[in-house]
């Protein structure tokens, strides 16, 4: 039964000692693992390993798993799209679930008008995609994106993230015509202001500097936003922050893409994060929880941004049947019942987290909305110095009981579970960062 946690020392176990041993001998060594976590099989928030031991997962796999680890309703969709159309190729034929997956995700998207969907396998092809479009159509090769993103890691994508510098040295030379600015990460204010007098001047910056001497606006295609930045720190942005910039791409006759990759698919409470606040972007770009666990990503954008001639873009996978299947499904939970859940425990995970930061000082800032919530740890709160080490200290720390955590920033924690997650969950997982502080 994965209905508790249940931990038999010494972990790692034997099983996945030995299969540790096998993975280290024959993958890429580029990947990040935390801990050693062997996965087996997962059941909503909960997750066995290799050797029996039972975890509460609060990654979701990279807030991937949005209705949880094999929810019986993703699952049987999958299983019976599986047995009837595995593969045809969306960019040569034609097939059904791709077709009600895009009518449902341009109905739920925040775009006024009609819209058109490309679909991709991942967050990067959406941002790819994206990208080329916003050039294709503007006819404009800037892009101006922002400090602490992540777009991903294809060349493109690449060239827009600005999260760690580990992941460009030696891949050079990028994409050319991207500028990174200062986004609005008030804790950590880039331009050293402080909210609200600074009249959030982080966007103002763009028009009086960047315009002025550097970037010439007629030049850039697309401002590329992160509506809650994810990997950089689960860094969520003042309000009217999104509003001013929004208004300022208008301005200057540039698209307004948002990356609601990590953000979008319900994990804010709101199905796009960017519903937070009062603005309609003009491509929207997503992929991890669409699917609950299956590759998958959809750009979507105005039809009359999207209207690239026959051959401009396309791909083999894209659109994938048995994924679509999945991400119907995905979005028939989250409208019935798992976006309320999202608000609720989500609120309740917030305030939980704010009592466990007056108790312990080394929490500097709770930052977040619905299940995408992040704790930044600092030596004190006046320097607000960064202590990675004891971050990292704390997600081994929990895994050793029994919790799955991820680090999110340069010294964040990042709380992103199914979500399916429950109150009593919230409960266990609160406890155990706790026990880890102290
Ligand atoms: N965009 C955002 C906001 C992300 O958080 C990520 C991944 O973390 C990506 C894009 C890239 O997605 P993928 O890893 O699926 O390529």
């Amino acid at each position: 039964m994965m209905d508790r946690i249940r931990i038999k020392k010494p972990l790692p176990g034997p099983k996945a000692r030995k299969l540790i041993k096998r993975d280290e001998a024959i993958l890429s060594p580029s990947m990040t693992r935390s801990y050693p976590f062997v996965a087996k099989r997962g059941k909503g928030a909960w997750m066995e390993d290799v050797d029996g031991n039972i975890f509460l997962d609060f990654t979701a796999g990279i807030a991937v798993t949005a209705a949880g680890h094999c929810h019986p309703q993703v699952t049987k969709a999958v299983q019976k799209q599986a047995a009837t159309l595995l593969h045809m190729s969306g960019t040569d034929f034609y097939y059904e679930p791709q077709v009600t997956l895009a009518e449902k995700l341009a109905k739920a998207a925040p775009i006024k008008g009609k819209k058109r969907v490309f679909f991709t396998n991942s967050g990067t092809e959406s941002v790819e995609a994206a990208f080329k479009l916003a050039r294709y159509k503007t006819k404009r090769q800037r892009v101006i994106s922002f400090f602490g993103a992540f777009h991903g890691r294809t060349m493109g994508s690449l060239s827009l993230t600005a999260s760690k510098a580990i992941q460009k040295e030696k891949f050079g030379p990028l994409v050319p015509g991207v500028t990174h600015v200062g986004y609005g990460y008030c804790y950590r204010c880039p331009y050293n202001l402080t909210y609200p007098e600074c009249k959030i001047d982080c966007v103002d910056y763009i028009e009086h500097t960047l315009f002025k001497k550097t970037v010439p606006p007629e030049e850039v295609a697309a401002i590329i936003v992160e509506p809650i930045q994810g990997e950089g720190g689960y860094v969520v942005p003042p309000p009217d922050y999104h509003e001013r910039l929004a208004a300022l791409a208008k301005r200057h006759g540039i698209l307004l893409i948002c990356d609601e990759v990590q953000a979008g698919m319900g994990r804010t409470g709101k199905m796009f994060a960017i519903e937070h606040w009062n603005v309609q972007p003009d491509i929207i770009t997503m992929a991890k929880g669409i699917a609950s666990g299956l590759p998958l990503g959809a750009v979507i954008a105005r039809a009359d941004i999207m209207d690239w001639e026959p051959g401009a873009h396309a791909n083999t996978f894209g659109g994938n049947p048995v994924a679509c299947a999945a991400a119907i499904e995905t979005m028939n939970l989250l409208e019935n019942g798992m976006l309320k859940n999202v608000q609720v425990v989500g609120a309740y995970l917030f305030k939980k987290l704010q009592t466990l930061a007056r108790k312990y000082p080394v929490i500097g800032d709770v930052r977040g909305k619905g299940l995408m919530v992040g704790i930044e740890l600092v030596k004190d709160r006046t320097t607000k110095e960064p202590v990675p080490k004891y971050r990292d200290k704390i997600i081994e720390g929990a895994f050793m009981k029994g919790l799955l955590l991820l680090g999110c920033g340069e010294t964040g924690i990042r709380f992103s579970p199914p979500l399916v997650i429950t109150k009593k969950q919230v409960d266990i997982a609160v406890q155990i960062v706790e026990e880890c502080l102290a």
